[in-house]
């Protein structure tokens, strides 16, 4: 390539990289796939080794890409959290093993699983967890202390401490946890989050810890960035001393390597069993172990000359699609579905993926017959990457104007990109809102799954949601599978729901972007469906995280004449309308598990309970990997044993009454 190409691709790549990195690590919102990313920045890394005198200062080769967000209090980092040299093939780890052997004879190495979350540093003053913050740029990231609190694997406090301590470690969401979210944003009509590794990201970067503890975040500890009145020479006696402190996630690691074949079978190990992980990985980390050699080999501004990380391929599949259909949401959302040819994707069949609406199959050029490429975002939720080839005599799929179910002219909404069937008493419509009414975090009417519904449905017996309420048992008796006893019982159990809270039936109405959380939001503000009702988008917009589009989505549901009839013959029903939940200040323990133990100095157990109920936390007698923190007084037996097992932050009476304050 001649100078003058190799400058404009420079400054092409260059800039297209600083967009994908602020995506990606300021808005946690990345429009590439990672794959897609690493080329271009390798590509740019070989121009800019072949003419060095064109490469920038500010290249993204030279720079971690983060920033520290202004949301948050900034922390400089002392030692600074540098990023990893990456290697796509067996024959690029080889080299980076021969370069560290003939610059140190035969070192040893260490290799881990590359967990695919977030990283950040942890502080601890005389053994206690006084802050945490995330990378950023490497040099001052951001203050996430009271998020990192809610992550039970973090431990508050440690077991024979040294004065100070800073640990650096991956905070992931579990695939499971991860599967939950998106399963809750499609619900609530919210966009879905991409993979779990932004979801971690997003999660941890929230204003409210409430939100961080209930998106059950976890963390991987992987290095020890500073330790006072401790030396250490290596990373396995690091690791292990760290497991000594009472950090229970220490990252796992393969033991000594000193040949390029034995981290060659590390990687294929990792490999063959990260599909089985409860957590994603996206590579191999090969580190020097010890701390004399890796000070030898160094670093650039960017990365260690001591670690490399060996990248896996995604997996993507090809195969043929054979059909689309259309399903109708409760909002009316007309949803296109592919389904094609079964393939096994992260060790299950898959053959069916959204493809979202119009927009996303016209820019993809998606036809009929086509040979696509499909993987699963976050080894999870199946997707639809791009076109292999056409079909022969393939023509663009357009979605019909109409709704497949009720054939209703369909509308597309000013700056929407989805197609929606505007008619609220479409059959499928239906459905699907009476399958969110009664399930469990709205009115939760146990008994009454999709089949039932669906029978009562077609039987004439409703027509609307509120019908369920004047359902009687010997309709429920005629039904298949019932007989007197169940059908009583299930009378009873939707007679039961009409006295769940305000907040879960304004949950279970299914407006547009409204979760279980902003219609608690919604009700301490508001306090009764009435007010609601008569409230503003710009009142609306008063509460802390109502933006001007969830609020204008509030009152234009609301407004609609079906919702206002609903709401009317539901309150005829017998169903709260009046609000008595805890105002949002005081929901401060939301989302946690306390565990009560021993005798507490100048505190009953019963008042320290009735403190955690009154600010919205739940109090367990028994401890579990799911339990926040143990306060734990005088006698404190088996449960602060558990405790210190499980890595769960135990608390004094002391700490726990800070913790009241703050
Ligand atoms: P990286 O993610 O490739 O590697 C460095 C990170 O690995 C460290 O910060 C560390 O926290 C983490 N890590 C996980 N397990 C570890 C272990 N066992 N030992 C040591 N470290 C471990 O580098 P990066 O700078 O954080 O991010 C760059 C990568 O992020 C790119 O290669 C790309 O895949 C992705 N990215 C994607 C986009 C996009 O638009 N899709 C944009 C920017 C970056």
């Amino acid at each position: 390539m001649d100078e003058q190409t190799a400058k404009t691709r420079i400054q092409e790549l260059s800039q297209l990289l600083k967009q994908y990195n602020q995506q990606y690590y300021d808005q946690d919102n990345p429009s590439v796939t990672d794959d897609a990313y690493d080329m271009l920045l390798r590509e740019l890394e070989t121009l800019e080794q072949e003419f060095p005198h064109l490469a920038a200062p500010d290249s993204p080769t030279k720079h971690v890409g983060g920033t520290a967000s202004r949301i948050f209090e900034k922390v400089p980092h002392t030692i600074q959290m540098m990023s990893l040299q990456d290697v796509f093939s067996y024959e690029e780890m080889d080299s980076f093993v021969q370069r560290c052997q003939e610059a140190l004879g035969s070192p040893r190495f260490v290799a881990e699983p590359k967990i695919d979350g977030l990283s950040v540093s942890l502080e601890y003053q005389n053994g206690f967890f006084v802050r945490g913050s995330t990378r950023g740029d490497g040099f001052v990231g951001e203050d996430v202390t009271a998020n990192l609190m809610t992550i039970a694997a973090i431990p508050k406090q440690l077991k024979n401490p040294p004065p100070f301590l800073e640990v650096r470690g991956e905070v992931y969401m579990p695939r499971k946890s991860f599967a939950d979210l998106v399963e809750q944003q499609v619900q609530n009509g919210e966009t879905p989050a991409k993979n779990p590794r932004n979801a971690a990201a997003g999660s941890l970067r929230q204003k409210n810890a409430a939100v961080t503890a209930r998106r059950h975040l976890d963390i991987w500890i992987f290095n020890i960035q500073q330790v006072e009145g401790v030396t250490l020479h290596s990373h396995i006696e690091s690791l292990t001393y760290l497991e000594s402190l009472g950090f229970s996630n220490v990252i796992p690691h393969s033991g000594v390597c000193t040949t390029a074949e034995q981290i060659r079978t590390e990687i294929a190990r990792i490999g063959e069993a990260r599909t089985g992980y409860a957590y994603d990985t996206d590579g191999v980390v090969v580190k020097l172990d010890d701390f004399a050699h890796r000070e030898e080999m160094g670093a650039t501004s960017k990365v260690p000359k001591w670690a490399a990380a060996f990248k896996f391929p995604p997996e993507e599949k090809e195969t043929i699609l054979r059909e689309i259909i259309l399903s109708v949401g409760r909002t009316g959302v007309i949803t296109p579905v592919a389904v094609f040819d079964p393939v096994q994707l992260a060790g299950t069949e898959v053959s069916r993926a959204t493809l979202h609406n119009q927009d996303f199959m016209t820019e993809r050029d998606i036809c009929l017959g086509d040979k696509i490429v499909v993987r699963k975002a976050g080894e999870i939720i199946p997707e639809v990457l791009r076109v292999a080839e056409h079909a022969e005599g393939a023509v663009p799929y357009t979605l019909p104007d109409c709704c497949p179910v009720c054939g209703s002219k369909a509308v597309r909404d000013e700056g929407e990109a989805a197609l929606r069937c505007p008619n609220p008493d479409c059959p499928a419509q239906l459905t699907k809102r009476m399958i969110h009414f009664v399930s469990k975090d709205a009115m939760n009417i146990d008994g009454l799954g999709p089949q039932i519904l669906t029978a009562l449905q077609e039987k004439g017996l409703v027509h609307s949601v509120t019908d369920l309420y004047q359902l009687s048992s010997a309709q429920i008796v005629e039904m298949e599978r019932f007989a007197e006893k169940s059908a009583e019982n299930l009378i009873r159990a939707i007679e039961v729901s009409k006295s769940q809270p305000l907040d879960r039936l304004i949950y279970a109405l299914g407006i547009r972007g409204i979760g279980t959380q902003a219609a608690k939001l919604l009700c301490e503000k508001f306090h009764t469906m009435e007010a609601l009702l008569s409230a503003s988008a710009e009142e609306i917009q008063t509460i802390d995280g109502f933006g001007a589009t969830m609020a204008e989505s509030v009152v234009s549901s609301l407004a609609e004449p079906h919702m206002q009839q609903m709401i009317s013959r539901l309150k005829e029903a017998g169903c709260q309308m009046t609000y008595a939940g805890i105002s949002v200040e005081d929901a401060r323990f939301s989302g946690m598990t306390f565990v009560l133990t021993g005798t507490l100095p100048s505190m009953k157990r019963s008042e320290a309970k009735e403190l955690v109920l009154k600010y919205g936390g739940k109090v367990s007698s028994s401890v579990s990997k799911k339990t926040t923190y143990v306060v734990a007084g005088e006698a404190a037996g088996s449960k602060l044993e558990k405790a210190y097992e499980l890595g769960i932050p135990v608390l004094t009476e002391e700490e726990f009454r800070d913790l009241l304050q703050n």
